[in-house]
Parts: C-alpha cells; sequence; structure tokens
C-alpha cells in the first residue's frame, strides 16, 4: 500500500508518554482515498493513537465487490525504516518488489516486506481472482539497530494456528492464525526486529474466551466482521479498541459469527518521523529519501513487470514540524 496523504509529517514515538496502563479507548478510523475510487479506513496513525507497540500503521481496505472493475493497482513507491504487513480476509494481491520478488498472497498467508534503508514494490488485482477483496495493510516501524538491514521480502504459506477456548485443536469456538510474535506455546516463523504480536481470530457466533496477553506489551484490537465485546465492550468495525497495557488477559466474546485482529508489543520508545511512506527519525532524513526516490536512486531499485507508472511523492509540507509524542493529542 501506498499511503496517499500529503499533509504535515506525523512525529510519533519517544519517551514522553509511555503507554496508559490498562485502559479501553474507542477510536474512530477514518475514510482515506487510495486512488481515484479506492477508499480504505486508516486506523493507525491516529490523533489520540500513534503506535500500538512497533505498529505504526493500520488501513483495512473492504470488503468491496472487485466485479467490472480493475480492482487494486498501485504502481511502484518506495518505502523506507519500516516493515509491511499484508493480511488478506478475502481475495488475491500481486506483490512485486525491487528484490525480483514476484509473489501471489491469498487468505491466511503473510507478506512481509522488510525495506532496510529502502525498497520499492506494486501491488496489483492479479487477473484470476475472487471477487471479494478484503484486508489489512500493517506497518511495523523498525527500530534504530535495525532500520538499515537488508531489504528482504518473505512469503509465509503456512503460519501458526491455534484453538482457543473448549474443543479439540482446530475445532475450538476461536481459532487464531498467528502472523507474528508468539502467544500460548505457538510461535511464528515471521522475522520482527521488537517484540510484537499480530493475531487474527475466528470466532464462532456465541464464543466465549479469554486470550493470554504480556503484561508489558500495549494491545488494541479491531473487528474485521461480525460483532464482538472485548471486556464487555462492543467492538464496531469502524474503528479499534486501544487496550494500553499490564494486563494478563482479556475476555471474548462473539454474537454472531466474528472476525478479530490483535496488534500489540513493546511500547515503542524512539521518536519517529513518518511522511508518505518513509519512516524516518529527522526531517532531514524525509527529505533525503523523498529526493531519492525522485532521483531513481538505486537505495529503492526498480520494480519490473507492473503495467502502469512509479508513483511520484507528494510535495513536502510547508509547516513546521511539531513534536509529538507516542500517544498522539490527549483524548476528550
Ligand atoms: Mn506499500
Amino acid at each position: 500500500m501506498s499511503n496517499l496523504e500529503s499533509g504535515p509529517e506525523t512525529r510519533c514515538g519517544g519517551q514522553v508518554a509511555l503507554a496508559d496502563p490498562a485502559v479501553s479507548d474507542w477510536l474512530d478510523g477514518r475514510d482515506v482515498p487510495l486512488g481515484p475510487r479506492a477508499m480504505v479506513r486508516r486506523l493507525l496513525p491516529h490523533q489520540f493513537r500513534r503506535m500500538v507497540g512497533a505498529w505504526c500503521f493500520l488501513d483495512q481496505f473492504g470488503p468491496e465487490d472487485l466485479n467490472g472493475s480493475r480492482g487494486m493497482s498501485i504502481g511502484p513507491h518506495p518505502h523506507s525504516g519500516l516493515q509491511t504487513v499484508t493480511w488478506l480476509l478475502a481475495g488475491a494481491v500481486l506483490h512485486r518488489d525491487s528484490l525480483g520478488s514476484e509473489q501471489r498472497i491469498e487468505p491466511y498467508q503473510l507478506n512481509l516486506m522488510t525495506s532496510g534503508a529502502g525498497i520499492s514494490h506494486s501491488e496489483e488485482s492479479p487477473a484470476q481472482r475472487p471477487p471479494t477483496m478484503h484486508g489489512l495493510q500493517l506497518w511495523v516501524a523498525l527500530p534504530e539497530a535495525s532500520r538499515a538491514v537488508a531489504p528482504r521480502f518473505d512469503h509465509h504459506a503456512q503460519l501458526p494456528r491455534l484453538a482457543f477456548g473448549a474443543g479439540t485443536r482446530g475445532t475450538g469456538p476461536a481459532q487464531g492464525t498467528l502472523l507474528m510474535g508468539e502467544i500460548a506455546g505457538a510461535v511464528s516463523p515471521a522475522l520482527t526486529y521488537s517484540p510484537l504480536i499480530g493475531l487474527d481470530l475466528e470466532l464462532a457466533a456465541g464464543a466465549s474466551l479469554t486470550l493470554p496477553l504480556q503484561p508489558d506489551f500495549e494491545y488494541a484490537v479491531l473487528a474485521t466482521k461480525g460483532e464482538a465485546r472485548v471486556q464487555g465492550r462492543a467492538l464496531r468495525p469502524d474503528g479499534l479498541l486501544y487496550l494500553g497495557r499490564g494486563r494478563g488477559s482479556i475476555s471474548l466474546t462473539a454474537e454472531p459469527a466474528s472476525r478479530l485482529f490483535l496488534l500489540g508489543g513493546e511500547p515503542f520508545e524512539e521518536e519517529l518521523v513518518m511522511w508518505w511512506n518513509f519512516v524516518a527519525r529527522s526531517h532531514e532524513e524525509i527529505v533525503q529519501a523523498r529526493q531519492d526516490w525522485a532521483d531513481e536512486s538505486p537505495r529503492f531499485g526498480e520494480v519490473r513487470g507492473f503495467p502502469g507508472p512509479r508513483l511520484g511523492a507528494p510535495a513536502l509540507p510547508t509547516t513546521t514540524l511539531k513534536p509529538r509524542d507516542r500517544h498522539g493529542r490527549t483524548m476528550g
């Protein structure tokens, strides 16, 4: 995914204010254009919550009927200082990148792209595909010690599956697919650079379960389908419930069959500046990254095979960068 927003840079992270203890803050998502017709629901960064652990970006796209449409078509664009995590709930996407990767992704698979200092990629709906597309696009900020690692792309077709609650393994009232991190004895093969978790949960109608959490992680949950309650609080489909940290577990209940996504991690203590598709540490780094992309520098390489032009960066903001802590603005 490419972030088309061209507004002021977002500064986040930092030790000014670490995550709250256990809280329950509802964060409304907002619709953001991703192209001529496509809209996504942006959940992070949010004005009241910039990050959850190292997770610094979260869009939900669809569910959308692609019949009669070209579908997803995001031309080559750069990334820096992050990992992109692509998770599909329905449909198929074809990924190409400057390392020469060409990878189709389908539901229950993970595309994980580690940018290091620079990589570029494109995403498109393949010609042969199911009619509906629905998914999540997330970014994970790379910590200082790892943000210049060699760029790489990993496709995980097999991820750990877990059963929670009563029932035999795989047939309980809730099934988890672990994208990243570890929980309940399962460990994802995906490469991480800071302690974090990403977990998809499918709850049968009426399911009720207790999910183990790490008290030193902060967490947030969203519903991608159905209606569920977290600690008794209803999850609406259009936002994110931030849970803070200091919890050893949470209770989840589903009314109709529901699907949830849990993200969490150790509070990320570095200050970040995010702009367009870059995660950096200063305004100057953003300016340099933008220039390197405009100059077609080898830093970001070249994507081959995408049927269309590369994306140009928006104009830099003229406003002075305002430091913000990792929380975002105070609620209420
Ligand atoms: Mn992207």
